[in-house]
C-alpha cells in the first residue's frame, strides 16, 4: 500500500478497549474501535489527515451542518479473508460515489484514490478490530460535513471528513414485508436521491414508521409524481426475479441511489448468462406478476445485509405472499458467491477485492 504520499498524523490509544467487547453480542453500529480518523478543510485546501483515539467533537452551536444539513457519508465494510488477511469490497466504487455526493451537496470533493487511501490506512491502524468469526465484519463509516460557524445559509467554506469503523455481527436479515408507498416520497426528479446525504434519510423517518405500524419493516417507495414505477425499497436497492430475468429499476434517474450491492449482483448475473433488466419498473407489472404467481424472487441490495429476501408484499388493501425463500436460486447464489469473495474463499475474477 503506497501512503507516501500522504502525510498521516497517527495518535495512538493508550489502552485498546477491545478486550471489553462482547463478540458474541454486537449490536449494529453501537461498537466502536479504537480509532478514527479527521481530515479538514480548510482554507481552500485539505490538511493533513489525523488519526486518533475515538472520542467526542466539540462543536460550536451555529455549525451549519446541524442546521441545513449539508451533511454526506459511505458505508463499506471490511471482511477477515481465510488465510487472515483484511479485504474491503469495490472501495473505489465507494470513493467515486463520495465524490458525486460531494458535487451535488456543494462541498469540496476528494478523489477517489484518496478516500481509498484514507479507509485503508484507518482499517490497517484498527486491522485487529476486524472480526474473525464467519459472517462478521468490520463496518466502515466515512462522512463529510460543513464545519462553519455561521448560520446564514450558503455552502460552508470549512468542512470535517471523518472515518470511524464498527465490528458488526451477521446480518440474519429475517425476511421482509414490504409495502409500496404511493403518498410519501424519498426523493424526487431533480432531488438529491442520488446523493448519500443525510437529508434523505430523515426524511424517510416518519413514512417509515407508518409503515411500520402497519406491520411493513420497510417502505418500497416509488417515483414522486405519479407512483407509478417502483424505486427502492428503504435504503436498499431493489431487485426481483420474474420469468427468470432479473429485474431492477434503472439508475437513469437521479431519485436512486447507486448501490454497489445492486451492481455487483447485476455484473454477477449477466457473467452467469441470466438476463438482466435495467430499466423503468412499473408498480402494476409488479403487482400483475404477483397475482400470476411469476414473481420467483424480491430482494434488497445493500452492504448492511448483502441481500436482503422480500416475503411479502403489501400493496393497497392486499398482501402477496412470495415464494420460500429456501427456494430462491438466484439470490441466495449470490450472495454465498458475493460472501464467499469477501474472504477470499473464491477466485476474484473481476478484481473486486481489496487487499489491505
Ligand atoms: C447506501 C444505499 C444503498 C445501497 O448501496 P450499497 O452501495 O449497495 O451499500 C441503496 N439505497 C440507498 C438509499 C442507500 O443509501
Amino acid at each position: 500500500m503506497n501512503t507516501k504520499t500522504i502525510n498521516f498524523q497517527v495518535e495512538k490509544t493508550a489502552e485498546s478497549k477491545i478486550n471489553a467487547v462482547d463478540w458474541d453480542n454486537l449490536p449494529f453500529g453501537k461498537v466502536f474501535s479504537d480509532h478514527m480518523l479527521e481530515m479538514d478543510y480548510a482554507d481552500g485546501k485539505w490538511q493533513d489527515p489525523v488519526i486518533r483515539p475515538f472520542q467526542d467533537l466539540k462543536m460550536h452551536p451555529a455549525t451549519s451542518v446541524i442546521h441545513y444539513g449539508q451533511s454526506i457519508f459511505e458505508g463499506l465494510k471490511a471482511y477477515r479473508k481465510e488465510d487472515g488477511s483484511v479485504s474491503i469490497f469495490r472501495p473505489e466504487m465507494n470513493g467515486k460515489r463520495f465524490a458525486e455526493s460531494c458535487k451535488r451537496m456543494c462541498m469540496p470533493e476528494l478523489s477517489p484514490e484518496l478516500f481509498v487511501e484514507l479507509v485503508a490506512k484507518l482499517v490497517e491502524i484498527d486491522e485487529a478490530w476486524v472480526p474473525k468469526k464467519e459472517g462478521y465484519s468490520l463496518y466502515i463509516r466515512p462522512f463529510l460535513f460543513a464545519m462553519d460557524d455561521y448560520i446564514g445559509i450558503k455552502p460552508s467554506d470549512t468542512y470535517k471528513f471523518m472515518i470511524f469503523t464498527c465490528p458488526v455481527g451477521a446480518y440474519y436479515a429475517q425476511p421482509l414485508n414490504v409495502k409500496i408507498e404511493e403518498n410519501y416520497t424519498r426523493a424526487a426528479e431533480g432531488g438529491v436521491g442520488r446523493a448519500k446525504t443525510a437529508g434523505n434519510y430523515a426524511a424517510s423517518l416518519y413514512p417509515a414508521m407508518l409503515g411500520q405500524k402497519e406491520g411493513f419493516h420497510q417502505l418500497v417507495w416509488t417515483d414522486a409524481k405519479e407512483h407509478k414505477y417502483i424505486e427502492e425499497s428503504g435504503t436498499m436497492n431493489i431487485m426481483f426475479v420474474i420469468d427468470d430475468v432479473l429485474i431492477t429499476p434503472s439508475e437513469e434517474s437521479d431519485t436512486i441511489l447507486r448501490g454497489i450491492t445492486k451492481r455487483s449482483v447485476v455484473e454477477v448475473a449477466q457473467q452467469w448468462g441470466m438476463k438482466v433488466e435495467e430499466r423503468k419498473v412499473t408498480v402494476e407489472e409488479i403487482i400483475t406478476a404477483c397475482k400470476e404467481g411469476r414473481v420467483q424472487e424480491a430482494f434488497g441490495a445493500g452492504t448492511a445485509a448483502t441481500i436482503a429476501p422480500i416475503k411479502m408484499i403489501g400493496f393497497r388493501d392486499e398482501k402477496f405472499e412470495l415464494p420460500a425463500v429456501e427456494t430462491r436460486e438466484f439470490s441466495n447464489k449470490v450472495h454465498q458467491y458475493l460472501d464467499d469473495l469477501k474472504i477470499g474463499k473464491i477466485a476474484d475474477e473481476n478484481n473486486w477485492v481489496f487487499n489491505v
